[in-house]
């Protein structure tokens, strides 16, 4: 049985509100990964957080299970598709972290919670000279990391107390939202910096990225008021927290100032987020039901393909009642065309069948809409679209 979260993460207060609980026996992780164990968020009422129920052994499947982009070196994520231009994660989170922190030769960088490093590694191809350390919760990652940092510059669960108060720049790139004691992995970051050190940090933000708010592995749902919270309470100041810079994100700095913890949060902004946290709950619980009545009648549908092989793509497949109907999944992602998911083939939108009669749009909703009208089958006789959710204008 799965217990709401009866203490905030963040601020340690016990006044949590629940506002979300999936009814499910199993819950999706950000990997589209079916798992065991209800979603069930709850809401500080301190600090303005959102704490969600977590996978039942964290230790274990961080070790072995969250095999993200294992495949080859070069594997990457889609940020943005610019007419037939590919953004990559990397490629655009590098972009923001110049333009956040003083890059140069010689300074000594830890990437914090680093998984494949794949982000560690554009740093330092982009800034040639940059002393790079390494370190996450998993040995699975370091023959990766033996192809360009040394064995004495990674750790692994714990770091070396030598480095304590050595580095000039932490980054973590979506890394935070999964660790259950965040306060504690603050407080190691501040002891790793060098007074005056800056910490960089990019985690989801779910008012822009409802698949945040349900994934399993996702313990923390980080909104302003509880990232500057969390802040401050381990002594960062000249604290920033750019929410438009990065879509579905937060990207988060701050420097190792010893500054005092700062005056509470407002409760405008505290009260916003709880009803943000509430239309959330209301998306998700009506979604699996919207997927299911907009299902073809068995005898007499060419079949079905789900766009999107990421996450709102996997709730689909996981919420319809014949899913063996989805011929394919279609993705524009070059590194995702060629696998599969749930033994499903992931295509390029330009193939899909000429005998499908049914698209579900598997998209974040603030863009499905946008990405669903520029196919170039868009509009094509007897083709209908479902929506997670119907358009916003
Ligand atoms: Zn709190």
């Amino acid at each position: 049985m799965v217990e709401a979260p009866a203490r905030c993460p963040v601020c340690h207060s016990n006044e949590m509100v629940p506002v979300y609980h999936s009814g499910t026996k199993t819950s999706l992780s950000s990997l589209c990964q079916i798992l065991p164990g209800a979603k069930i968020v709850s809401y500080c009422s301190e600090c303005g957080h959102l704490a969600g129920t977590g996978v039942v052994d964290t230790d274990q499947f961080y070790e072995t299970d969250y095999r993200i982009l294992l495949d080859d070196d070069e594997e990457d994520q889609v940020y943005e598709i610019r007419g037939d231009e590919i953004i990559s994660r990397t490629d655009h989170q590098m972009a923001v972290l110049h333009g956040k922190a003083g890059l140069a030769a010689n300074i000594r960088v830890l990437d914090y919670g680093c998984a494949k490093a794949a982000m560690a590694r554009r740093i330092t191809r982009g800034v040639p000279g940059i002393d790079m350390h390494l370190f996450d919760v998993s040995h699975m990652y370091e023959t990766f990391w033996d192809k360009f940092v040394a064995r004495e510059k990674q750790a692994v669960h714990r770091t070396p107390e030598a480095w304590d108060g050595r580095f000039d720049l932490v980054t973590s790139f979506f890394a935070f939202e999964h660790i259950p004691d965040p306060k504690a992995s603050i407080a190691h970051v501040a002891r790793l910096l060098k007074p005056g050190g800056l910490f960089h940090m990019i985690v989801p933000d779910v008012t822009g990225n409802a698949a945040d708010f349900i994934v399993i592995d996702h313990v923390n749902h980080f909104t302003r008021s509880s990232v500057a919270r969390l802040m401050t309470d381990s002594g960062f100041g000249e604290i920033d927290i750019d929410t438009t810079s990065y879509r579905g994100a937060l990207i988060v700095t701050g420097r190792k100032t010893g500054t005092p913890p700062s005056a509470p949060v407002n409760d405008a902004e505290k009260a916003e987020v709880l009803a943000q946290a509430r239309e959330l709950a209301q998306f998700w619980s009506t979604a699996a039901d919207r997927i299911r009545a907009s299902e073809p009648e068995e005898n007499g549908s060419g079949g079905s393909a789900i766009y999107g092989s990421g996450f709102y793509g996997a709730f689909i497949h996981a919420n319809l009642k014949r899913p063996e109907a989805v011929a394919c999944f279609l993705d524009k992602s070059p590194w995702q065309q060629g696998k599969s998911l749930f033994d499903t083939p992931i295509m390029a939108p330009a193939d899909l069948p000429g005998n499908v009669d049914t698209v579900y749009a598997g998209l974040n909703p603030a863009i499905a809409h946008q990405v669903m009208n520029s196919q170039p089958w868009a509009g094509r006789e007897g083709l209908r679209v479902v929506y997670l959710q119907d358009s916003a204008e």
